[in-house]
């Protein structure tokens, strides 16, 4: 079904309910916060009722945003006596949320799915997954702008803003499109503070984090001809340093950033023996969404990553050899 004839049914379906229920994904990020607060505020504005959710500790960096103290962790937390629509925003599986799945079936009338993953697997009743779409917050921009023009404020653009200027990688990466350039004009328009929300979201490190740069720095290897680039961080160093997990966000870039390295890997130990692997590519020949895949995790073609159990050393050799088969040349 197309996109259009989609928005237009999330739309009547906003207008005919009252009680929403909004999720996003674990380890989020600006586009999935972004959304969610965007969407939030926009059913509020409506004069209806939601609550936001997300099953993970909330990223410092992301703690500027207005109602981000507002997110709850589980849906137990949630006092509906009726029926609720659930909207999931930026997971490309509802895996991605982690919601208690029993108690989701029994008491949600209705799922809408908003994606821009191509790995998307269309879990809704009604799912708009565009994956031209530089982020989420992008696609939520289009169908607030298209029908819900007049609830749009401050504090829904300064949210959409931040989606895309982190999903974008601050308009640097190719799904910097003339688009997402037009759809930023229109939100500078509500008088959000650009400077305000770069410095709130990358000027805002604990010091520590500085500690754990040099950690993971000084463990940097490189293989395949130099050609994978990667390194690790274990739980024990987050808690040594006393640094949240979301301390991490933006490391696996510094690594991308070196000459001819074709695939960068960053190993975060989430729990003991448990890794999330981060994997960006830094040239379009390779397709990092597809090796994630592989592992049972997913995300874009430049940026994607999955999530393993075993030995650090397993691990890695595993990565390279499928990295090998998937890309014989790397
Ligand atoms: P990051 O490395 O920044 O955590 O994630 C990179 C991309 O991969 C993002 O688009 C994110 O949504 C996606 N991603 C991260 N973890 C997972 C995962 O466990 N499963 C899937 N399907 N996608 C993931
Ligand atoms: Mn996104």
């Amino acid at each position: 079904m197309s996109l259009i004839k989609n928005l237009q049914k999330v739309s009547d379906i906003i207008n005919t309910n009252n009680d929403f229920v909004i999720f996003t994904h674990l380890y989020p990020d600006g586009d999935g916060i972004g959304s969610l607060i965007a969407f939030y505020k926009l059913i509020i504005n409506l004069g209806k009722k939601a609550f936001m959710i997300c099953n993970s500790e909330m990223p410092y960096q992301y703690e500027f945003l207005p109602y981000a103290d507002k997110i709850l962790k589980d849906i137990s937390e949630i006092p509906y006596k009726n029926k609720y629509i659930s909207l999931f925003l930026d997971c490309s599986d509802i895996k991605r949320a982690k919601p208690d799945e029993e108690n989701l079936k029994k008491n949600t009338s209705l799922i809408i799915n908003i994606d821009h993953h191509l790995s998307n697997t269309y879990f809704g009743d009604v799912n708009i997954v565009d994956s031209n779409k530089s982020a989420t917050a992008e696609i939520i921009f289009i169908l607030f702008n298209k029908y819900f023009k007049h609830c749009i404020d401050k504090e829904i653009a300064e949210s959409l803003y931040t989606g895309i200027l982190t999903d974008t990688g601050k308009f640097q990466y190719s799904n910097t499109t003339k688009e997402v350039h037009k759809i930023i004009s229109i939100l500078l328009k509500y008088d959000i503070n650009p400077s305000y929300i770069y410095s709130s979201i990358y000027e805002n490190e604990p010091f520590n984090r500085f500690k754990l740069l040099e950690l993971v720095l000084k463990r940097v290897r490189l293989v395949k001809n130099e050609k994978l680039i990667y390194s690790f961080i274990l739980k024990e160093d987050f808690e040594k340093l006393n640094l949240p997990f979301s301390s991490n966000d933006g490391i696996i870039e510094l690594l991308r950033a070196v000459k001819d390295i074709k695939v960068a890997a960053l190993f975060k130990e989430t729990d003991t023996n448990t890794y999330k692997i981060s994997l960006r590519a830094s040239n379009n020949g390779i397709n990092v969404a597809s090796i994630a895949n592989y592992f049972g995790g997913g995300g874009h073609k430049m940026a994607a990553a999955f999530t393993k159990q075993g030995k650090l050393k397993e691990i890695v050799e595993n990565l390279v050899e499928v990295i090998e088969k998937n890309c014989g040349n790397l």
